[in-house]
């Protein structure tokens, strides 16, 4: 999958290579020129040279020549690609990739339309139903009120075979393509949630491509909850765990104002950040953080912060990230 076409030309044109290379070496103006001393090599009077209308800098002394994209190569020891994601993401660009066929452009938009439609409709029934009222009652026990159910749009499950496959007459191909739902061996669609407080989960431009579900706590006196605390979509056309950090959309552009990001265990945790006012919170969804979730928060920050829980667990997985980072 590659970038498309006009993407490079678009995140040249959205950079300022004067700010790029200020990170590295002082820069003064000098006519239409700035100059510096050059990053490259150790000299006492400067012979770095930027052109900053034409996008490209030149060392009179040891010849090092090139672009912001070059530059970034160069400095970070990244590949191209992954110099242009950096680029990409200091500016503020959203990268299109090529997917290929026509075809499988219009399956995965298909695809992406039934899920936002699927989180559209989760959200309505945990507002709107009298069925929902336990599940409005115990976000709101957790301090959870209007405000932050509507804008992490978290929905209701309702406690039922297939409403969501019926409500939108969702096809088997449907299901399959968004982990939504699954044909069951009496041949009949079935829901893969039910009876669970509903995380949806978006990219990074705000696309809905997968969901979590949480159960409700047992009730008091009640029989204990059996299943999975947590039940998240499966990997999908749309939908790459390794890829996908929970709620980077809403935190990205305070990520990248502060250069900082966060990195918590789980939804509720990131919420938290959110609602005391440190909107640079994600999560990862179900797995541990991979090469690929890195990759990506370099894009938008310099600094990493890991807020895991001090149990074991925690420990471990701040241990192993902490290894990989050395
Ligand atoms: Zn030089």
């Amino acid at each position: 999958m590659g970038l498309a076409d006009g993407e490079i030309e678009r995140v040249r044109a959205g950079t300022d290579i004067v700010a790029i290379i200020s990170e590295r070496t002082a820069l003064k103006r000098a006519g239409t020129r700035w100059s510096g001393l050059c990053p490259f090599h150790t000299e006492r009077s400067p012979s770095f040279s930027v052109n900053a209308a034409d996008g490209i800098y030149y060392c009179f002394g040891c010849h090092a020549k090139g672009d912001a994209i070059t530059f970034v190569r160069e400095t970070q020891h990244l590949d191209f690609i992954e110099a242009v994601e950096y680029l990409a993401g200091r500016a503020g660009i959203e990268l299109q990739h090529d997917e290929g066929s026509g075809a499988v452009r219009q399956q995965r938009k298909q695809f992406l339309d039934v899920m936002e439609r699927a989180v559209a409709w989760y959200h309505q029934q945990l507002l709107e139903t009298p069925e929902a009222g336990a599940a409005r009652n115990y976000l709101r026990s957790r301090g959870y009120d209007g405000e932050t159910v509507r804008q992490f749009k978290l929905g209701w499950a309702p406690d039922d075979w297939d409403s969501l496959c019926r409500a939108l007459d969702l096809s088997p191909k449907d299901l399959e393509g968004t982990g939504l739902g699954f044909v069951n061996k009496r041949g009949r669609k079935q829901d893969a949630l039910r009876a669970r407080i509903i995380f949806p989960i978006f990219d990074s431009s705000g696309h809905a491509i997968a969901v979590g579900g949480r159960v409700m706590p047992p009730q008091p006196g009640g029989p204990p909850v059996s299943e999975a605390k947590y039940k998240n979509s499966p990997e999908t056309p749309i939908y790459s765990k390794r890829r996908t950090l929970y709620a980077l959309n809403w935190a990205k552009a305070e990520v990248v104002k502060k250069s900082e990001i966060v990195v918590c265990e789980g939804y509720t945790d990131v919420i938290a950040f959110f609602r005391a006012g440190i909107p640079r919170a994600v999560a990862t969804c179900g797995t541990a953080l991979s090469e690929d979730h890195f990759r990506t928060m370099r894009n938008f920050a310099n600094r990493i912060v890991l807020a895991y829980d001090g149990d074991s667990a925690g420990q471990n997985a701040a241990a192993s990230v902490y290894q990989w980072e050395q």
